[in-house]
């Protein structure tokens, strides 16, 4: 059969609230034209991200039941934990209760005031945090994700030479640890190759720095290398996403991405003594090590999740979905970044609107129309999100504007895709009546959450 379907069945809907433009117009301004204020029963398409959004399955919900909510030593957290370590192989595992938690206590342990970390991409709750100590977040994507038509399969890559240079002037000490953020998130949804992710692994261990992987779209990135890389057509992508995980030392993981879970994340190292250190902060600010700020029946849920989303033909359906929209929107010339990646679709809002410069919020215009046109929230990745410097409060423009439109897992069929592709078209045939936005109010630490807007 060519028709690629949605491989599981919906037992359990949840109606959406069909609203009027002119309702949409007062929503908006209410929010102070920022997508994160709005209420999400005034969202029609909800694509502010995919993060703890997913459908879980009639699997994880049976589990939850089962959650043992003893305060130590509970069997879902045994549960939990021989999952962790047998998918991604590290020795010491610590729950959190979502991503960042895991960053903050990874960094708080690692980092100092000058410390450097490279990364492909951080994402912003990583660069927030490295800052938050006192360091630096260095960005280091490689050259081909420059290029946002190319279809060059793996732009998540990070530049190795950058990284054997920024090594070199930097020198191994002021690098407590190098990350790559599997997929790259905020440079496009992209992979990053096996290839890349061994080379890194050899430099870092020649420096003697230990590397980590951000591993939020673990799974994802494990089926593109086995649909993309040679040499791994024939690889169950479960091996791949092991061996993934063999090159590293440790992760921070989100299980709100690649686990379907709607809470919970993360952290693992292959360092006994690092794990100490970290488990009593962890103790200080999520909780207990056997339950780090989540439910017994969260542990399950995440449990199950991370073996359900390494399932062959949901992950093809699932990097099919986005490329079709992709697809549709590179036929009808609209640009986007391509190759399509995992879980996003990212609409390029500084050539979508040429007319708009970066210091007025392309992306952040293009969020609001859209909500406009159709009800649909996406969030701006760009110069709103990454513009500003936290220490000085200066103002540049992003690497790039984007809008990123990210796509639920197990949530949304093609038909409510075709809705968003319709709506999409008609805000690019009125593109050249878009005006600009400048910010009225923002805080210096992750701006883009809580800052309100109002047009130029
Ligand atoms: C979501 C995300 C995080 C942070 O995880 P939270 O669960 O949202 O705190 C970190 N890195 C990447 C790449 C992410 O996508």
């Amino acid at each position: 059969m060519k028709t690629i379907i949605e491989p599981f069945r919906i037992k359990m809907v949840e109606p959406i609230n069909l609203t009027t433009r002119e309702q949409r117009e007062q929503l908006i301004e209410a929010a102070r034209y920022n997508p994160f204020l709005l209420r999400a029963e005034d969202v029609i398409i909800d694509l502010l991200t995919d993060s703890g959004t997913s459908a879980m399955s009639a699997e994880a919900w049976a589990a939850m039941m089962r959650g043992d909510e003893s305060y130590a030593g509970a069997r879902s957290w045994y549960r939990f934990r021989d999952t962790v370590k047998e998918i991604f192989g590290f020795e010491q595992v610590i729950p959190t209760h979502q991503g960042r938690a895991a960053e903050h206590i990874l960094f708080g342990v690692m980092v100092q005031a000058g410390s450097v970390i490279p990364n492909n991409t951080h994402f912003d709750t990583t660069r927030a945090n490295i800052e938050f100590f006192g360091g630096k977040a260095v960005d280091l994507p490689c050259i081909e994700a420059d290029d946002l038509d190319s279809d060059y399969p793996f732009k998540g890559n990070m530049n190795i030479g950058a990284l054997k240079k920024l090594i070199a002037t930097e020198g191994p000490a002021r690098i407590p640890l190098i990350m790559i953020t599997v997929t790259n998130n905020s440079g496009g949804g992209q992979p990053v190759s096996m290839e890349n992710i061994r080379e890194i692994s050899r430099i870092a261990k020649d420096a003697g720095i230990p590397f980590y992987m951000d591993a939020c779209r673990f799974a994802e990135n494990a089926h593109f290398i086995k649909r993309r890389e040679a040499g791994f057509e024939n690889t169950p992508t479960i091996d791949i996403a092991k061996e993934m995980f063999s090159h590293a030392d440790g992760c921070t993981m989100s299980a709100k991405k690649d686990a379907f879970a709607n809470i919970g994340g993360f952290l693992c190292t292959n360092d006994a003594e690092l794990a100490h250190r970290e488990r009593n902060a962890l103790i200080l600010s999520e909780g207990f090590p056997t339950y780090g700020g989540l439910a017994g029946r969260d542990l399950e849920a995440v449990a199950v999740g991370l073996r359900e989303v390494l399932d062959e033909d949901y992950l093809d359906y699932r990097l099919l979905s986005t490329r079709y929209v992709v697809q549709h929107l590179r036929d009808m010339a609209i640009p986007v970044v391509a190759p399509a990646g995992g879980h996003a679709v990212y609409l390029d809002a500084r050539r979508f609107l040429p007319h708009i410069p970066p210091l007025q919020y392309p992306g952040q215009a293009l969020a609001v129309e859209l909500f406009i046109e159709a009800g649909i929230r996406g969030v701006e990745i760009g110069t709103v999100m990454f513009g500003s410097d936290p220490h000085t409060g200066e103002e540049h423009p992003a690497r790039l504007d984007l809008l990123r439109l990210a796509i639920p897992r197990r949530v949304y069929t093609q038909s409510h895709m075709d809705y968003v592709l319709e709506a999409i078209q008609q805000v690019w045939q009125r593109r050249d009546d878009i005006r600009g936005m400048r910010i009225v109010e923002a805080p210096k630490f992750l701006r883009h959450f809580t800052a309100s807007f109002d047009w130029v």
